[in-house]
């Protein structure tokens, strides 16, 4: 057994595993295959999350979430450099 399912995929058991694990100790294969799996990371995703209502609702890839996170990247460098900029 290497946690995959039929179709290549990560089981639920590997998913709770790669879960569970700290960050940087999951099994390699596991996080790299979830790491080029969208539909794996889908399910990780809701596995991290409460089950609600909406978690039966299916949309294409959360754009914003990646827009968040880039504009949390820049506004998180732009303070760094203010931060520098101001101990000087
Ligand atoms: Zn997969």
């Amino acid at each position: 057994m290497n946690g995959r399912d039929a179709s290549g995929c990560l089981t639920p058991a590997s998913l709770d595993l790669v879960a569970r694990a700290a960050p940087g100790q999951a099994p390699p294969e596991l996080a790299e295959h979830l790491a080029r799996c969208g539909r794996c990371q889908d399910r990780m995703l809701s596995r991290l999350r409460p089950a609600g209502p909406s978690s039966k609702r299916r949309g294409p890839p959360p754009l914003w979430r990646l827009v968040a996170v880039a504009v949390g990247l820049v506004v998180l460098g732009l303070l760094a450099l203010l931060l520098a900029a101001a101990r000087r």
